[in-house]
């Protein structure tokens, strides 16, 4: 019979983590909110037809509904077209496709365009654009299902998109800086165009993650220059296989509010942290916030015989995992060095051994091994803990 109870027991709660399963499966991650702002989760970089994608606007709408995005931004590269013969050449339309879709929905959808350059200052993109046909792509010979650069081609070529989108008001970040490794090429990745365009107000962010592939340099590139970190999928096709197994990636932005302003505003004030296979990069500030939004720890005194203990418990009500370092003055029993899974919408009980003299309150230093505050330290925080009775 006790036996019996055992089994059930855990078929309960393996029945629990598959229902949290089902619910991070499904994309509809829940990420709370932190004190004063709104989470919104975000993807500011994917492409369609109207590019070099291969699907429609819409499509990217449905994903986005589907997968509880609050915002997207769909980037055409303004220098290709993938189908000249079938598509007229207008990268606003797949803004304005998107937005047309969007509307009803709980999604919003703001305007973007990708720079791309296969020279230094490589690819870039401009949010917030008014009109992504103003930006001028004249360092091209050929952008029809082809990538050409000419090869007279001037710096003053290189800058003018960048200046059109200053012109409009953009928010520009660097994407997947170290995208052209592969044949040797951008071994630098901050150079004296990089220079320029932060003097000019122009550059504000950067891709610490790209499609899910962090970046150290980038991170490096993001605290030196005080760039706000921004992490996307830059999606070519169907977002869903790539990701089937974890999470689509993601920028969090912590913003007053939904809407357009409520996002420039954050970017520009550098609320955000990239979300990326279970890992975030954020500074600090947002970093703990997040954290303890989504992790709740309570105490309570329990005996054993003539053994006093505490009972810590630790809530986590995101879909983030957190893997944790835990310190504590006292014995944590089972847990060498401290270290503990936070499950989603789980609860992990740690005890407290060698607590003699029973205290009201405890220390638990924490560190969250899968948060990045800078390119070499996990983030750090700590919980006092108070006993109810
Ligand atoms: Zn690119
Ligand atoms: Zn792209």
């Amino acid at each position: 019979m006790k036996k019996l109870a055992f089994a059930f027991c855990l078929t309960l709660s393996g029945l629990a983590k598959d229902v949290a399963q089902a619910q991070a499966q499904s994309g509809k991650l829940h990420i709370p909110d932190i004190p004063g702002y709104r989470t919104l989760k975000c993807d500011f970089h994917m492409h369609t037809v109207f590019s070099d994608g291969h699907v429609w606007p819409t499509f990217r709408v449905h994903e986005a509904v589907r997968d509880g995005l609050d915002v997207i931004a769909i980037t055409e590269h303004i220098d290709y077209e993938g189908f000249p013969d079938e598509i007229r050449k207008d990268y606003n339309k797949s803004y304005q496709l998107a937005q047309e879709a969007a509307r009803g929905k709980d999604l919003l959808v703001i305007s973007g365009v990708e720079i791309s350059p296969r020279v230094p200052p490589y690819h870039h993109n401009a949010l917030f654009v008014s009109d992504a046909n103003a930006l001028p792509a004249d360092y091209m010979k050929s952008g029809k299902k082809e990538f050409v650069m000419k090869e007279d081609m001037t710096r003053a070529e290189l800058m003018a998109p960048f200046l059109a989108a200053q012109k409009q008001e953009a928010f520009v970040f660097y994407n997947h800086p170290g995208w052209g490794w592969w044949d040797g090429k951008d071994t630098t990745l901050f150079t004296p165009f990089h220079q320029e365009l932060l003097d000019r107000g122009i550059l504000k962010g950067v891709e610490v993650a790209n499609s899910g592939n962090y970046n150290v340099i980038a991170h490096r590139l993001a605290m030196e220059h005080g760039l706000t970190m921004i992490s996307n999928s830059d999606e070519h096709y169907d977002v869903f296989p790539r990701y089937r197994d974890g999470h689509r990636p993601m920028t969090l932005v912590f913003a007053e509010e939904k809407t357009a302003e409520g996002v420039r505003k954050a970017l520009l004030e550098r609320r955000t942290a990239a979300f990326f296979d279970n890992y975030l990069v954020a500074r600090q500030q947002e970093a703990e916030a997040l954290f303890k939004a989504s992790v709740h720890a309570s105490l309570e005194k329990q005996q054993r015989k003539k053994e006093p203990r505490l009972l810590v418990k630790l809530y986590n009500e995101s879909d983030i995992p957190f893997r944790v370092s835990v310190k504590s003055e006292y014995d944590l029993e089972g847990h060498p060095l401290g270290q503990v899974t936070l499950n989603p919408r789980d609860t992990a009980e740690l005890v407290l051994r060698a607590v003699w003299e029973t205290p009201r309150e405890t220390l638990l230093e924490i560190e969250v091994t899968n948060i990045l505050v800078s390119p070499e330290e996990a983030l750090k925080t700590r919980f006092v803990l108070r006993s109810e009775d």
